[in-house]
Formats: C-alpha cells, sequence, structure tokens
C-alpha cells in the first residue's frame, strides 16, 4: 500500500512531467503560429535559422534605441544614425496617384521643422498622423537637397504635457535583419512586438537551468527575467544584468562540456611508459646537437611525468615557431621505443615529412632506431615491404602525412602520436589515429599559432597543456621591413651582399586556390625577373610550388637545405615547419594579400640559426586598412601571441586558423575577446561544481545536467578537440 508521502511524491513527479511536456511542446513550436508572424515572414525567418519560438528567444538584439534620448531637429547630422525627436505634425496630406502615391506630414518643435514621408501603408498610418498631435518619432534622417527628410520613420502619439514617458518603453530593440526578412514586412518595429508577444505567452515557461548555488555566489538574474530583460530592458542596468547572465550561461556550459570531456580523458586507460632506456640515454649523451633550453628540458619532465601514470597523455605542445618543438617531438618518441612501443609523427605537408624524416634519421645515427616515411607519394612497392614491417613491429617510428590515417595502415602495438602543426587537422582526421590500437595510445599535439587565452581554454581546454616559452640560446630578432617596388633594386644588392656572406634567401608569391593558374604565373613571372637579376652561374636558383611533383619539390628543397643554390623562390608551401638555418632572408611578395599567422610562419622559416635575419614585406603603394594594420604589427613585433590578438581583433574568432576544424561552437551572446574575465569565472565555476559532483549526480544539479544533455544533441555540442 502506498503511504500518503509517496502518493505525494508521485502526484509531484507527475506535475513535473505534465509541465516538462508543456515546456517542450512551447520552445518547439513553429514561427508561423506565433501573432504577428505567419506563412511568409515565417519563411523568410526560417531562412535565417529562426524556425521555432526557441529559436526566436534566443535571438537577441544586437543594440537597442534609446527612446528617452531625444534630440531637437535642428541637431540632425548628415551621419545616417538613427534619431528619436518629439514635435507637432503640422500639415499631412497625400500627393501623387498610383504607385507614385506618397503620404507626407510635417514634424515642427522649437528649432524647425522636417518632412515624414510614407510609400506604403498610407490608409493606415494617415488615420494614426493626426495634425496638431503631438508625436514621438523615430526612424533614419536622410539629406534632400539642402534639408532632411524621414521615409517610413516609426511614430507613437505623445502628451506633450506629460515631460515624463513612464509606462512607455523606453529601450526598443533592434534586431538584425536580412534583406529576405525585411521583404517580408519585418521591421525592427513589427519584431520587437513579435518578441513581446512571444515572452508573454512564455510566462513562466523559461526554466532555470543553473544551479541556484551559481546563481546566487555570483549575483546572477534569474533566466527567465533575462530573457524579459534582454528583450525588452526596463533600464539600462537591467539590460546589462540580463546580458551578464545569460552570457555567464553560455560560458558556463561551454566550460561545462569542455571540464567534462576533460575529466573523461584524464580517466581514459594509457600505456605506461616507465623505462628511460637506452634509446633515450645514447641518444642523450651521445647524438644531442646542442643543449636543450629550460623550457625544452621541463617540458619532457611533463611529459614523462604524465606517461607513466597509467592514463592516456592528450597533451598540446604550444610554442612559437622556431622554439625546438621538434625535439621534443624525438625525444618523447625515444621514451616510447624504450617502453617496447611505436610511435608515429603526422605532419601536414609532404615536404615537411620528408624534412623530418632526413633530419630525424641524421640525429639518430648509431641508434638501433628503425625510421620510415609514408606519404601520399610513397609508391605502391614501397608499401609493401613498409605496411607489414609496421604490423610486425619492426619499425619504431612511422613518420608521414595524412596517409598515416589510411585503413591499411596498422601498427603493432602504436603507443604514441605526434601531430605537428595541428590546427592543419580536423578532429576527426586526428581522431582516426587514436583508433589504431585497443588501448588509446598516448597523443601530443604540438602548434606554433599562438591563440589568444581565452580561446584556448575553449578550444584546447581538455588538453593538459605545456609550452616552450623560450627559444635557443644565441637566437636574433629578425628585422622586418615594409618595402615597394620602387626599392627592388635595393632589395637585390641587399640579398647579393647576405648571399656573399654565404647566406640563403627565401623569396615567396602568395598562391590563392581560386586563382591558381593566375598565381602560378605570378611565380613565374616572378622566377625570370630574379633569375636575370641574379644570374648564373653565380646564381643558383631553387623553385618549388604546389603543382609540382613531389620528388621534384623535395629535389629542390634538398638542393637548396644543402646549399647548392641560394635562392629559394616558393608559394607558401614553405610556410609551415621548413627548416633551413642557414637561411637569412625573407621576401614575401604582395604581403597585403597573407593573413598575420601566415605572414608569422613565413618569417619563422628565418632566424633559425645565429645570425641576424631579416624579413621584407613587399606591398603595393595603397593598403587597405586593415592590410596596413598586418602589416603595422609585423614590423612592430615578432611575438606570436600579440600577432595572434590583432589577427583576432581584425577577423574575429571564427576565423582564426584551426577553430572551424576544432568545432568551436557558435556563441550567441558572449565574445570570447571581450568577456575574458567571465569566461574565467565560468571555467573556475565548471571546476568547482564537477570536483564536488563529478558526474553531476546531486539534486542541486539535475536541471544542469538536463541541459547539457540537451546540448549534447544540438549544435552546440560540436566536437571539440
Ligand atoms: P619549431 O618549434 O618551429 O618546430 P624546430 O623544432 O624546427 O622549431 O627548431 C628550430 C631550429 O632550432 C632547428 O634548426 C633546431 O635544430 C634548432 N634547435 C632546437 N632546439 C635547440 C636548442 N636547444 N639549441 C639550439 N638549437 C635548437
Ligand atoms: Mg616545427
Amino acid at each position: 500500500m502506498p503511504n500518503s508521502t509517496n502518493i505525494k511524491a508521485a502526484v509531484g513527479k507527475r506535475r513535473l512531467f505534465l509541465s516538462m511536456q508543456k515546456v517542450f511542446d512551447f520552445f518547439s513550436q513553429e514561427l508561423t503560429y506565433l501573432k504577428g508572424v505567419g506563412p511568409a515572414k515565417a519563411a523568410a525567418m526560417a531562412q535565417e535559422g529562426l524556425r521555432t519560438y526557441g529559436d526566436l528567444l534566443d535571438y537577441f538584439p544586437f543594440r537597442y534605441i534609446d527612446k528617452s534620448n531625444f534630440i531637437h531637429i535642428s541637431q540632425i547630422k548628415d551621419d545616417k544614425s538613427f534619431v528619436v525627436l518629439k514635435g507637432k505634425i503640422i500639415d499631412v496630406k497625400e500627393i501623387g496617384a498610383g504607385r507614385n502615391k506618397r503620404l507626407t506630414a510635417v514634424l515642427k518643435d522649437e528649432t524647425g521643422i522636417i518632412d515624414l514621408i510614407w510609400f506604403s501603408g498610407i490608409k493606415y498610418i494617415s488615420t494614426k498622423v493626426r495634425l496638431n498631435k503631438w508625436y514621438s518619432i523615430f526612424g533614419k534622417p536622410v539629406r534632400y537637397f539642402n534639408d532632411f527628410n524621414i521615409t517610413h520613420p516609426e511614430i507613437e502619439e505623445i502628451d506633450p504635457s506629460q515631460t515624463n514617458t513612464a509606462g512607455q518603453e523606453l529601450l526598443q530593440p533592434v534586431y538584425s535583419l536580412s534583406e529576405k526578412m525585411k521583404k517580408s514586412g519585418l521591421t525592427i518595429r513589427s519584431m520587437a512586438a513579435i518578441t513581446k508577444n512571444l515572452l508573454l505567452q512564455a510566462e513562466r515557461l523559461i526554466p532555470e537551468t543553473l544551479p541556484l548555488n551559481i546563481i546566487h555566489d555570483h549575483k546572477l538574474m534569474p533566466r527567465e527575467e533575462a530573457y524579459r530583460q534582454i528583450h525588452h530592458p526596463s533600464s539600462l542596468q537591467e539590460m546589462n544584468k540580463a546580458s551578464r547572465r545569460l552570457k555567464f550561461e553560455e560560458l558556463f556550459l561551454l566550460q561545462m562540456i569542455v571540464q567534462l570531456e576533460k575529466q573523461k580523458k584524464q580517466q581514459q586507460q594509457g600505456h605506461i611508459f616507465d623505462k628511460v632506456g637506452d634509446f633515450f640515454l645514447k641518444f642523450y649523451n651521445n647524438n644531442l646537437p646542442f643543449e636543450l633550453t629550460g623550457a625544452q628540458k621541463r617540458v619532457i619532465k611533463e611529459i614523462r611525468s604524465n606517461t607513466k601514470t597509467g592514463f592516456q597523455m592528450n597533451r598540446l605542445l604550444q610554442g612559437d615557431v622556431g622554439s625546438g618543438k621538434t625535439m621534443v617531438a624525438l625525444m618523447t618518441m625515444l621514451i616510447a621505443c624504450d617502453n617496447n612501443y611505436q610511435a608515429c609523427l603526422m605532419v601536414p605537408t609532404e615536404i615537411l615529412a620528408r624534412q623530418h624524416f632526413t633530419s630525424i634519421s641524421k640525429m639518430l645515427k648509431g641508434l638501433d632506431v628503425n625510421v620510415a616515411i609514408l606519404t601520399g607519394s610513397t609508391l605502391l612497392s614501397e608499401r609493401r615491404t613498409l605496411l607489414p614491417a609496421l604490423k610486425d613491429g619492426q619499425i619504431n617510428i612511422l613518420i608521414g602525412t595524412h596517409a598515416l590515417l589510411e585503413d591499411k595502415v596498422e601498427f603493432n602495438n602504436l603507443g604514441l602520436v605526434v601531430i605537428d602543426e595541428q590546427h592543419r587537422f580536423g578532429v576527426a582526421q586526428r581522431a582516426r589515429l587514436w583508433k589504431k590500437n585497443n588501448i588509446p595510445p598516448h597523443v601530443l599535439v604540438m602548434t606554433a599559432t599562438p591563440i589568444p587565452r581565452t580561446l584556448g581554454m575553449t578550444l584546447y581546454g581538455d588538453l593538459e597543456i605545456s609550452v616552450i616559452d623560450e627559444l635557443p640560446l644565441g637566437r636574433k630578432e629578425v628585422k622586418t621591413v615594409q618595402s615597394t617596388d620602387a626599392e627592388r633594386l635595393k632589395l637585390f644588392g641587399f640579398i647579393k651582399r647576405e648571399i656573399a656572406k654565404g647566406r640563403q634567401a627565401y623569396i615567396v608569391y602568395p598562391l590563392i586556390q581560386e586563382s591558381e593558374k593566375f598565381d602560378l604565373k605570378d611565380l613565374m613571372d616572378g622566377y625570370k625577373s630574379i633569375e636575370r637579376s641574379f644570374p648564373a652561374p653565380d646564381y643558383n636558383i631553387s623553385i618549388v610550388h604546389g603543382k609540382m611533383k613531389s620528388d621534384t619539390k623535395d629535389y629542390e628543397m634538398q638542393r637548396f637545405k644543402k646549399g647548392e643554390t641560394q635562392i629559394m623562390v616558393s608559394t607558401t608551401v614553405i610556410e609551415v615547419g621548413v627548416d633551413v638555418p642557414n637561411a637569412t632572408v625573407m621576401v614575401i611578395e604582395n604581403s597585403e594579400r597573407f593573413g598575420l599567422s601566415q605572414l608569422h610562419q613565413l618569417r619563422g622559416r628565418v632566424g633559425r640559426g645565429g645570425e641576424q635575419s631579416y624579413c621584407i614585406l613587399m606591398t603595393k603603394d595603397n593598403l587597405s586598412k586593415d592590410a596596413r594594420e598586418r602589416i603595422e604589427t609585423m614590423v612592430s613585433t615578432t611575438d606570436g601571441f600579440k600577432i595572434a590578438e590583432v589577427d583576432m581583433r581584425l577577423r574575429g574568432p571564427g576565423n582564426i586558423q584551426g577553430t572551424q576544424q576544432s568545432g568551436m561552437p557558435k556563441l550567441k551572446i558572449a565574445d570570447i575577446v571581450e568577456d575574458e574575465e567571465l569566461m574565467h569565472i565560468a571555467k573556475a565555476s565548471a571546476i568547482a561544481v564537477l570536483k564536488e559532483d563529478p558526474h553531476l549526480e546531486m539534486t542541486k544539479n539535475f536541471t544542469l545536467r538536463k541541459e547539457l544533455n540537451e546540448k549534447k544533441h544540438g549544435e552546440f555540442w560540436a566536437k571539440i578537440s
């Protein structure tokens, strides 16, 4: 027999269930059914991703019109901004006929008069606009000869004797409207009316998602109120509170997802690398070509202690171009070998794979380590011996490109995966390597693309992070200058003097995919003119571009690397990772066409030895504002971190290299640059929640857990790292 408490609980549950059902139905209702929308408007909205009530609630205004901020007619300026006026209608008339028919009204205040004009909806407006009544007017004045007029202003009758506007909405929301939405008849005003009506219907249906203690600790506005205030604020202050609440929620949920993922990764069983054996020690004592930097040593220690715990390592190694990440990768691979595991190193380009293969093979001379290379151009006959040897475990270290991902590439016991320039690979691609073993291998991803901290907290928040924050001793900062065609002779003279000192130079041309043919012509023309200025037999020139066969490319690279050629003319195929320490000059043609991170990568090809190096940014004379800022940034700093910050400011976080592939979710209200502080708070809260309740089983976290489960199925979740 159920006792009375049980019955109460059962009834309570049922009620909860019913109301949840209602909530669910409400938010997934189609906008067509909302008052003021209708099929045509709904179709236009759907094109912007606005299909349901829930979508519209999340469609936040991007600004507000402050209707309390009246100006005088005489104060109107020619700056195309919206204004709010207050005055009396002193004339109304309809003029023209048919398609030329329009309604004009004259508004007068103490300082002047202005024409208001309507071309459509005349019948309705003419009932609203009445002679000698007072109105507040909102619209965008345009100049017409010496006067201004306003077409289709928003207009509201007011009582001139009342100075205070109590009861009226002073901050009117402005939603972004696509052309299609405007054509369907949606206006700033009607959108505001629609959301107002929606919020009226949503009364008491917008559930709280954050645990109450968090709301309390961070003094957050309750969710339902925040939705009301963000759409229709009662004051600027309330609007700011609402915005803070919604931003916090977005960042907090994001950090919850990241931290949950991190927690999952940290608990993943992994191989145990508990030995440091012959390979590592012999290499360290006999083969190491230079003293490691303090940062390299520290990072190797971090990796060692991470790989001996029995849990899988998921580590990001960040270090600016030239900081010596390859050496860390190599020594980590040797630790894997010492523990009887295989290791692989995946890189984004064939040139880079060959370069790593050559230099690593050379560095491992005298050690009994079997290194192999596999790329798209590895011949079938070579594969026939390579693949079985890999499966047998005879190959210790495999270096390669995307080709490593193929199903046919099977390892005997893959213990470590290193991915160089990881931003060049998509998440899914990287994940395919994990699956090449029953117990997933340890993973070390390396990047030279410094990204702003807040972005890093999101993109790589689920990874452990190591940083090489120190360049090898004796490096000199690359000197960077901007130059134009007028100074080309001087430039060539300079290059000749560097070559006379025994140095080498790169001359790089942009290659933009859509116009490859055209670019290739640029490159070939450039090559010819360089050949004329640097004639054989005094000078030898290499040329490398993406359309070349890989063995020709390799041959040219090797000639340059060996010093047989003094000038390397190329497209951006040499952008990542290429290492020729004797090169001291980097000339970038049409540098205004490159993005900042690319320029930084290219410049990183020089300044790798002890000699003073130079980067010359060739530009045309007239630069756009953005291009000028990019070039000035490059000239003024070599700090990759600062460059990344500028890059993000200029392009927005969504376009930063690697963000798209990394599955960074689109944020609806928070801004990854501006809301850095809130992101830190959100991260700390997420960590605290999981520390107390790792599986979100406590009652207070019930709604949070539900919310996260829903997000998981939506696009918000995406695939982080
Ligand atoms: P990146 O971090 O850009 O991949 P690399 O690993 O290619 O940098 O290293 C850049 C250059 O610095 C290489 O020529 C490498 O041999 C050299 N190098 C790396 N570590 C040191 C060190 N500790 N001392 C001196 N030179 C180093
Ligand atoms: Mg590198």
